[in-house]
C-alpha cells in the first residue's frame, strides 16, 4: 500500500484506498493470538498545503486468549489511523504526527504496523468481569463455582473468627 506525495501534493487532491494486507510477518509469532485474518484499510488521502493526511479505520478479526480464563475470544479490532506525511519540513514539523519523507512513494505498511501492534490488547479478556480459573483448583468461575475458599483469612482476625464458633 503506497502514496506518491509528489503527485498527492502538486494536483491537491483527495483520494481513497481500500486495501487489504496479510499481516502473518507481524503478527504470526504472537502467542496470545490464537488466529487473525485479513486487515481491512479503508483509508481517505487528503493533500492540502504541501501536508499530505492519511486517515481512516483499519479493521482486523483476531481470535484473543482471554488472559484469566484462557478461554479464546473473537472480535473484530477497529483502529483509528491518522498519519501526515510532507516532503519538506514546515513550520509545524513540531508535529510528531507529521512525517518528514525522502523516499516517494511512501510506503504505509510500516504505520499500518505499528498502529495495529498498538491496539491489540496487553490484557485480553473475554469480558471485563471474567472470574478466571480457581489457582486452587483449576475450575473455571465462570462456569461453575468451587468450594476453595477465595481469600485466606487475615491471621489478626483469626482470634475473633473463633469467638464467633461458640
Ligand atoms: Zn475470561
Ligand atoms: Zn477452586
Amino acid at each position: 500500500m503506497h502514496i506518491n506525495i509528489k503527485n498527492l501534493v502538486t494536483k491537491e487532491q483527495t483520494a481513497q484506498l481500500h486495501e487489504s494486507m496479510d499481516l502473518s510477518d507481524l503478527l504470526g509469532d504472537r502467542v496470545d493470538l490464537v488466529a487473525f485474518g485479513t486487515l481491512e484499510a479503508d483509508l481517505q488521502v487528503v493533500s492540502e498545503l504541501g501536508i499530505v493526511e492519511v486517515v481512516g479505520f483499519l479493521t482486523l478479526p483476531v481470535t484473543l486468549l482471554c488472559s484469566r480464563c484462557l478461554n479464546q475470544v473473537q472480535q473484530t479490532l477497529t483502529i483509528r489511523f491518522r498519519e501526515r506525511f510532507t516532503k519538506v519540513a514546515t513550520e509545524d514539523n513540531d508535529d510528531s504526527d507529521l512525517h518528514i519523507v525522502k523516499e516517494d512513494p511512501v510506503d504505509l505498511k510500516p504505520f499500518v504496523e505499528e498502529a495495529v501492534w498498538m491496539a491489540l490488547p496487553y490484557i485480553p479478556l473475554c469480558s471485563e468481569d471474567c472470574k478466571g480459573i480457581c489457582p486452587d483448583c483449576g475450575v473455571n468461575r465462570n462456569e461453575q463455582d468451587c468450594s476453595c475458599k477465595q481469600e485466606k483469612l487475615d491471621p489478626r482476625l483469626a482470634g475473633l473468627a473463633d469467638l464467633f464458633k461458640e
